[in-house]
């Protein structure tokens, strides 16, 4: 997908808050993945750096507006995972070290923005800490964080926290009709998105229907027969991306069927996956449920957030607890 270039709509009353009082050093941007919480940090350091305007506006007029833009700023700091790495060192804590004591190049505020705060080891957090309590002047820390992954209460406790919360279906409608035009899959992807707006642009543009289609039948295979079981871990594992969408939707089933089990299938997530949730609520007690609930969201967790473990193993493991519990050779 094409990278924002602006912030989009929803962030626009925080943004406007901290546009008129950006007072602290240091803040943590809250809230779900795929909301647009990355542009809206850049938009904020470009204002904190911008030297014709006060606190967190920018004018994109001046020298550091234009350094900004063409990615070369030298009070400018971006720090997240390094290539092929999924975790942010100490080391890379420790290359701030300098520039945060030395008065900046271009005389004015010095940004720091670290994206995303949950990937630094716990070695970085203490490292960082320090600049957290005693921030030098003119020094600011974004901090971006995804819901639900968890940093040090000590670090939390030294920074403003910013909730962002996610836009509502009509909202993210609006804006993907203005950016993709008339697109027959809006709704769908949307819906398969969790009205989460950057997943479900990407989405749309994708074959969603033959992804959400093959994703059915690959799961009623594995329920049918579970002869499939290697085939799909392998085909799954080939597209990291669809894979964690797909085991999202596994997820999903589970709470469907409970659905169908306990509130007589009322507020389902998927119409399209009906047959297999009142099959699996026909099939499978509580205890099995929550159990294949806790390791398919464990999962999901894990490769969600980043993992070096092999992709394809740890689907078939998955795969087999699925098949032992609710297959129908079992
Ligand atoms: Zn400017």
């Amino acid at each position: 997908m094409k990278k924002l270039k602006t912030s989009p709509p929803w962030f626009e009353p925080i943004k406007k808050s901290l546009q008129e009082s950006s007072n602290h050093h240091a803040y943590i941007f809250e809230g779900a993945k795929g909301i647009g919480k990355s542009i809206f940090t850049l938009e904020i350091a470009k204002g904190l750096l911008c030297s014709s305007l006060p606190y967190a506006s920018f004018c994109a007029q001046c020298q550091s507006c234009h350094f900004f833009d063409e990615g070369n700023h030298p009070d400018f700091y971006l720090i997240k995972p390094e290539k092929e790495k999924k975790q942010i060192s100490i080391n890379q804590i420790r290359s701030l070290q300098e520039p945060l004591y030395e008065s900046s190049f271009l005389g004015a505020n010095k940004v720091f923005v670290i994206n995303p705060l949950e990937m630094m080891t716990r070695a970085a957090f203490d490292a960082i800490l320090k600049n957290l309590e005693e921030p030098p002047n003119n020094s600011f820390f974004l901090l971006v964080n995804h819901r639900g992954e968890s940093v040090p209460l000590t670090i939390k406790s030294r920074c403003t926290k910013i909730s962002m919360n996610q836009p509502t279906k009509e909202e993210i409608k609006t804006w993907l009709t203005e950016r993709l035009g008339n697109n027959s899959n809006l709704d769908l992807a949307i819906l398969l998105s969790k009205n989460k707006p950057l997943v479900a642009a990407e989405l749309a543009n994708s074959e969603i229907e033959i992804l959400r289609t093959n994703f059915i039948k690959e799961i009623s295979d594995l329920i049918k027969t579970g002869s499939n079981l290697v085939e799909i871990s392998e085909l799954w594992s080939k597209n990291e991306k669809e894979m964690i969408l797909k085991v999202e939707w596994m997820s999903d089933l589970l709470m469907d069927c409970l659905r169908h089990k306990f509130l007589s299938g009322n507020n389902l997530t998927y119409e399209d996956s009906d047959a297999i949730s009142v099959y699996l609520a026909d099939k499978i007690d509580s205890d099995e449920f929550f159990y294949l609930l806790e390791k398919t969201n464990t999962f999901w967790s894990l490769f969600n957030s980043g993992t070096n473990l092999r992709t394809d193993y740890q689907l078939q493991a998955l795969f087999v607890e699925w098949s032992e519990r609710v297959g129908l050779a079992r």
